[in-house]
């Protein structure tokens, strides 16, 4: 586990996320989503291991759902008190945009779950080597069985979330609770309290501006997306 590559990436004088430090929990396994409105809207899948967290950007974000299989890129570990993170990251700085904590919870080793913490990470670390880590996790929003299975051939980072059959199966569309688990605010809710949406402040400091025909396609576009995205 390394922070290396979180601390390159930002300038802590800039951006209200916390500074990158190992630290962890003394009894359970910690997990956190966290949703996140930046260039593309994602959900960040975190899972702590060894003092830091495992995090995957997931694009559509987490289901309940056993026949959805959630394509989920790894990124670089961030420092276990990211899980707390709520709020805007400044336009200009790496991720800008506001951050939720839209879920949290502890989890535990599938098939593991009565060994100590250590032990368990120990079973996770290998699992994640292996490309297949298979985790119960115990949130507000997400409870169950799920499994991270690493797609062979496609990089090093591509990686899809799959919800294993069990009681907390639904086909009911989980990211339709959109309000935060810490303050019960939505995304638009945060980003006001802190001043505002970043991103509209960044488009502001674009210099030159786009030709009306650009402009129309990049909307025509954007749409798409966010009509994917919902549903
Ligand atoms: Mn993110």
């Amino acid at each position: 586990m390394s922070l290396t590559l979180y601390k390159k990436k930002r300038s802590f004088n800039e951006t209200p996320e916390p500074k990158g430090k190992k630290k962890s929990s003394a009894r359970s396994l910690k997990f956190v989503v966290q949703k996140h409105d930046a260039t593309q809207l994602h959900y960040d899948f975190r899972l702590e291991m060894e003092g830091a967290l495992k995090s995957w950007a997931i694009p559509k974000g987490p289901s309940l759902n056993p026949q959805d299989k959630r394509l989920a890129m790894m990124v670089e570990d961030h420092p276990f008190d990211y899980r707390t993170f709520e709020g805007t990251i400044p336009a200009g700085n790496y991720g800008a945009g506001t951050v939720m904590v839209w879920d949290e919870g502890t989890y535990t080793a599938m098939g593991f779950e009565e060994e100590p913490i250590k032990k368990q990470e120990k079973i996770l670390l290998e699992e994640m080597k292996k490309g297949d880590v298979k985790i119960v996790l115990d949130g507000e929003k997400l409870k169950g069985a799920f499994a991270l299975v690493k797609i062979k051939g496609r990089g090093e980072n591509t990686w899809l979330l799959i919800k294993k059959q069990d009681a907390a199966a639904t086909d009911k569309d989980v990211t339709k609770k959109d309000k935060s688990v810490k303050t019960n605010r939505t995304l638009n809710q945060i980003a006001q309290d802190a001043g505002g949406n970043p991103k509209e402040k960044k488009s502001l400091t674009k210099k030159t501006p786009k030709p009306p025909e650009l402009l129309n396609n990049r909307s025509k576009k954007n749409t798409r997306v966010k009509k994917k995205s919902t549903t």
